[in-house]
């Protein structure tokens, strides 16, 4: 069976850890899309990870950890990142990369740094990883698809193309020195001996261990408010962040995927400028939350910059479980809240004089306004505790408000960095 973990909000939901759990029972996990521009961060008994690339799977010895041939790959990064898992004590991960990925090139990460500076003021808050640059690229069928590397004259002609296209841009918008087609190859060469060990045909693989009744898990990055189609345009990252992306990202049909598990924290975080609705405003009460939130506070695991944080959206989680398809939802970061007298949830928003539950399209949702509503918070430490039943009833009553609110189960609660600080729950 193949299940799908993704985000249900804006990114930072923790999806790295329930992935990091749900691995200890899996036979396979496959990064599906996004590249080195976001992270999941890890803790276990190996020490704290900050994953960028690597599937959350490569700290389980039994499973295959895939890069799919919907992922920017940075070759390089990739590396680096396997190398210093090794370096900590971990065993070294198994590894396939898809033969059909794409290669984030050292001019995409240029091409992004040009235009944050061109954009300054009204940038995105692009990490500055090529992401952009790559899919605009892959879309536009400039791409490097990995087999092109056992191609040379291929090669080499579409590097021309790309240098004469790229060098117009580079001279004249941003006034950079060009981009050389000989110096391209010769990287290009480099990453053709990083990749050759790991390459294989995934999608043929794939449907292989689902054939022999292998467990295969999809690992999301960002959530569903970054899906360019369907998040908060043009504020979105520029690969599709939901589930039913998994089967194109990952080369699989999509009725292999029976099980969602649409993650969302018990608050809410965002990253870079756009609208966030329910936002904390009052900068002292924001950055307690952000000192106290997550393993060791809300700041970025690629660029640590700090989150803005938000209390619990319920029409944006809404709506990011819809459009995910959740079957389940796993809720984290749940012992973060302890320290409130009362905890605010947004349960509707207000624009244009009207009162809606909709998440609304990115220009009416710039209007909006939060509708709170306040509920006990339960003034203890609740990490360590194993069962629902053993939560403080506030506790409870905020997990069951919540549920009843996004309409869908909350199966998982997380209540710990740690992989053992996990509650499962029984459909109610
Ligand atoms: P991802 O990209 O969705 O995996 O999210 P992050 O890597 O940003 O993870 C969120 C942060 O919260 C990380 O530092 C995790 O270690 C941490 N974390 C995950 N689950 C929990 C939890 O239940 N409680 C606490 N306190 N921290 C958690």
């Amino acid at each position: 069976m193949v299940k799908a973990i993704v985000g249900a909000n804006w990114g930072d939901e923790g999806k790295g850890k329930i992935t990091d759990v749900l691995a200890e029972t899996a036979d396979v996990v496959v990064r599906f899309q996004g590249g080195a521009n976001a992270g999941h961060t890890i803790k276990n008994r190996y020490g704290k990870f900050a994953l960028h690339t690597c599937p959350s799977g490569v700290f389980n010895e039994n499973v295959t950890n895939i890069i799919g041939n919907g992922v920017a790959l940075n070759l390089p990064s990739l590396m680096r990142e396997v190398e210093e898992i090794v370096s900590k004590g971990v065993p070294r991960p198994r590894l396939l990369i898809s033969d059909r990925v794409q290669l984030v090139m050292p001019y995409h990460i240029l091409f992004d740094e040009c235009e944050e500076e061109r954009l300054s003021g009204k940038a995105f808050g692009s990490t500055k990883s090529g992401i952009a640059p790559f899919y605009s690229d892959k879309y536009a069928k400039i791409g490097i698809q990995v087999g092109e590397l056992f191609d040379e004259e291929y090669l080499k002609e579409h590097l021309e193309n790309i240098c004469t296209l790229k060098n117009t841009m580079l001279v004249h918008l941003y006034h950079r020195e060009p981009l050389n087609p000989e110096k391209l190859f010769e990287t290009c060469m480099e990453y053709r001996d990083m990749a050759e060990p790991y390459l294989a045909d995934t999608s043929a693989f794939l449907r292989d261990s689902l054939k022999e009744g292998k467990t295969v898990l999809l690992e999301g990055q960002l959530g569903t408010m970054k899906d360019p189609d369907l998040g908060i345009y043009p504020m979105v990252t520029s690969s599709h962040t939901v589930a039913g992306y998994g089967a194109v990202g990952a080369g699989i049909p999509p009725y292999e995927i029976t099980q969602v598990v649409a993650v969302t924290k018990a608050y809410s975080s965002a990253v870079g400028a756009g609208a966030f609705t329910s936002e904390i405003l009052d900068p002292d009460q924001a950055e307690e939350l952000r000192r106290r939130g997550g393993d060791g506070g809300e700041y970025g695991a690629t660029t640590g910059r700090p989150r803005r944080v938000g209390w619990y959206d319920c029409v944006a989680s809404r709506y990011g479980c819809a459009l995910q398809g959740a079957t389940d939802v796993a809720l984290t970061v749940l012992d973060v809240l302890g320290y409130l007298d009362e905890i605010p949830v947004c349960v509707a928003y207000e624009a244009d004089g009207k009162r809606i539950t909709d998440f609304p399209t990115p220009r009416i949702l710039e209007r909006a306004k939060p509708v709170f509503e306040m509920l006990p918070g339960w003034k203890c430490d609740i990490s360590g505790i194993r069962t629902f039943q053993e939560l403080p009833e506030n506790c409870r009553n905020y997990v069951n408000f919540i549920e009843e609110k996004i309409g869908f189960p909350i199966t998982m609660i997380s209540n710990g960095p740690s992989r053992e600080e996990i509650i499962y729950r029984e459909r109610r």
